[in-house]
């Protein structure tokens, strides 16, 4: 049974984040390139390594401020729209975790949930419009479902990653009407958006460290 989450561990999984972002940065840009700008996984890797550098300084710390660190660093050293909404999602998720130096299955939700919360409100945006929104928000319900039904970390952490996966595939049918990719319209039907697959990311590497 995988019952909670520390803080050392969490610095775990944020330095195992960075490593996937640097693994997958050319193919979050080339996704970027084909509907936008072609800079996400610039951004993203750009982003992580800034948070990389400062963990070492954040040993022994709780785990919302480690979080809340995190977030400020993303939205201070990232341009574009993605730093700032995924530093707001950390900050938000930090703050929900205050003082906590382990954190359980209901923390993780009110993290989730307050995360969520902090790119909706810096966004404006909601599922269906081709965004980060569109895996993180299945995930969500599919983590909160899982750990209100009894599952331990690892199960509910599984179905919140499939449901990512799946999120990511249903952005490859809808049109994008928020962020760059919107100015395209109708043609970013048919391509996979950047934003939620680095999202997925995360999730896998959050799931594969529990
Ligand atoms: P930019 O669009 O400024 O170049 P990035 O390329 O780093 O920034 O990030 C693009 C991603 O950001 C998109 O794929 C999408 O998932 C996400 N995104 C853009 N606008 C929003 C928004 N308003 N709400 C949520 N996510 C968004
Ligand atoms: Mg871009």
């Amino acid at each position: 049974m995988f019952k909670t989450i520390t803080n050392s561990q969490i610095i775990e999984i944020l330095k195992a984040s960075a490593a996937r972002i640097e693994e997958e940065k050319d193919f979050l840009t080339e996704l970027d390139n084909e509907i936008a700008d072609g800079d996400h996984g610039i951004n993203m890797a750009k982003g992580f390594n800034s948070v990389v550098a400062k963990l070492d300084g954040l040993a022994g710390k709780d785990i919302g401020s480690i979080l809340k660190t995190t977030g400020m660093t993303l939205v201070s050293t990232v341009g574009g729209s993605a730093g700032p909404l995924y530093g707001t999602a950390y900050m938000k998720a930090g703050a929900a975790l205050a003082g906590k130096n382990e954190m359980d299955g209901m923390d993780l939700v009110k993290a989730f949930e307050a995360a969520i919360g902090g790119i909706q409100m810096r966004g404006k945006a909601t599922t269906g419009e081709k965004t980060m929104l569109d895996s993180l928000c299945p995930a969500y319900d599919a983590l909160k479902a899982g750990i209100e039904s009894g599952d331990d970390l690892k199960s509910a952490l599984t179905k919140a990653v499939k449901a990512a996966e799946d999120g990511v595939e249903y952005t490859k049918t809808i049109k994008a009407t928020k962020g760059r990719a919107s100015y395209i319209g109708e043609r970013s039907i048919g391509h996979q958006d950047p934003g939620a697959t680095s999202a997925l990311y995360l999730l896998q590497v959050l799931l594969e460290n529990v």
